[in-house]
This record gives C-alpha cells, sequence and structure tokens, in this order.
C-alpha cells in the first residue's frame, strides 16, 4: 500500500497528495478543519484502498486533529466532501467516504453544487462556507468544467483552485466562461482586506524548467515546479487566455485551448 503524502499547511489545514505511484494524475486533496466540522475538497483519482488508502487517511487525520484539539471542536464533529470541480480524477474516491458517519458527500452536477452551496446568481455570486470560527468563500469557476468552484480560505488565506490555475495545463473547455473565471478571481483577489497568501491547485505538471512540463502519464517528476503560485499568476493566465493558438506556453503554466 502507498500511503498518502500528507503536508500540514498549519495547524488546521492538511494538504494531501495521492502518491505518483498510485495515479500518474497524483491530484492534491485538502482538509481544512473548523469548530463544528471539516472540509475536504476532492477525493482523488482511485478508489482502490490498497493503492490510496483514501478513507482512513481521512479517518486519522481528523482523529488526531480532534484528539490535538479537545476543547475545540462541536461533538458530533462533522464532515462535508466537496470537489473542486467533477472530473474522474477529482471524485473517484466519493464512495469511500459516502457511509463515513457524520458525512456529507457533495453531488458533482452544476444543479446540485449550486444547492448545496445556494448560490442565488451562478456563478457570479461568492458564497461563504461557514466551518465554525472559519469561514471559506465559494467561487464559481466553470470554463475547465461546468460544475467547479474556487474555495478560498479566510484563515490560512490561500486559494485552492483546481484544475482551473496550477502549474501545469490548463485545459479552456469552455473559453467564455474561463475568461469570465479568471477576471472573477481577479475582482476577488483584488477586493480582498487582506493580500491573497498563494494558490493551490490540483496538479503539478511543470518542471522546474521554465515553460517545460512533464507529459501526461508521466509518473516519475524529479524535478517538479512547486505546487504554490503568486496570486499575480491569474493576470499572467488572463493576458494568456488572449493569445490564439492551442497551446500557450508560459513559465509556470500552459493554457490548452480544447473546448
Ligand atoms: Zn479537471
Amino acid at each position: 500500500m502507498t500511503s498518502a503524502e500528507v503536508t500540514w499547511l498549519d495547524d488546521d489545514t492538511a494538504q494531501i497528495r495521492q502518491p505518483k505511484k498510485s495515479h500518474w494524475e497524483a491530484p492534491f486533496l485538502f482538509l481544512l478543519f473548523g469548530r463544528d466540522r471539516a472540509l475536504l475538497l476532492d477525493t482523488g483519482a482511485t478508489d482502490d484502498e490498497t493503492i490510496f488508502p483514501l478513507r482512513e487517511t481521512i479517518d486519522q487525520l481528523i482523529e488526531n486533529w480532534l484528539r490535538r484539539h479537545p476543547a475545540r471542536f462541536t461533538r458530533p464533529y462533522e464532515l462535508i466532501v466537496a470537489h473542486t470541480h467533477a472530473h474522474g480524477d477529482h471524485i473517484a474516491g466519493d464512495q469511500l467516504l459516502a457511509d463515513r458517519p457524520g458525512t456529507v458527500v457533495l453531488g458533482t452536477t452544476p444543479a446540485e453544487v449550486i444547492a448545496f452551496f445556494g448560490f442565488q446568481s451562478w456563478p457570479d455570486e461568492v458564497v461563504e462556507v461557514h466551518l465554525g470560527g472559519r469561514t471559506v468563500d465559494a467561487i464559481g469557476g466553470p470554463g475547465h468544467e461546468p460544475s467547479a468552484i474556487v474555495f478560498y480560505d479566510r484563515a490560512t488565506r490561500i486559494l485552492f483552485t483546481g484544475d482551473t490555475v496550477c502549474p501545469g495545463n490548463l485545459y479552456v473547455r469552455d473559453r467564455g466562461e474561463f475568461v469570465r473565471t479568471i477576471d472573477r478571481l481577479i475582482r476577488f483577489r483584488d477586493a480582498q482586506p487582506k493580500h491573497i497568501r498563494s494558490l493551490l491547485g490540483a496538479h503539478i505538471e511543470m518542471s522546474k524548467k521554465k515553460g517545460v512540463d512533464y507529459p501526461p502519464g508521466t509518473v516519475h517528476q524529479p524535478h517538479e515546479a512547486p505546487l504554490a503560485l503568486p496570486p499575480s499568476i491569474l493576470d499572467e493566465v488572463r493576458a494568456a487566455l488572449d493569445e490564439p493558438g492551442e497551446r500557450v506556453v508560459r513559465d509556470r503554466f500552459i493554457v490548452a485551448n480544447v473546448g
């Protein structure tokens, strides 16, 4: 069994990477702890627990956090399982958590996502998700995929951008929606009272060499770029979207127009 690669971003925020050995997509998942509930973003690229033990990983992380913070949480403690978007490599583990006590696994259609978060005017509205003493903003993010959401955690000041913005290929499937989403994220960024610290997407496909990516299917990435991107990357993505061509290569990402 290959265990998950867990990094605590702070005391209440875990970054989980599905190991490359278990699936070349090696997506990143994030687990955010509040007083009343935790929020898991994405469930990975496989439901085979012998190669990626999702349920065990999440159970252990929650158990450990609860043990570390005996006075800081509400019982029974809930888990919301949401998604950055509905592509298979981000939702494959959903069924492994479906029967977990106190757990809500969100549906993956735009209608289900809109209804759960309570968007009145999708995708332009920003909706608050309350974890108990911790607020996360859900921002409509279609363009890569119709149900995509970008999450902003006010506590860590991290923007979780899924596949919409990551150090890799940004697959633009609906150009109009994608451009409007990047514009929306730029407006959101510029309206924050405190500067956004960084963007964390769901994959690393770029190498440390500027503009050079590892092709799809690569399992060994010894010189991969860091996951975190600066908030200014949004302006670079926006500018790249105005350039013609199927593949617009920048130092830290590639816009892949596939729509
Ligand atoms: Zn995707």
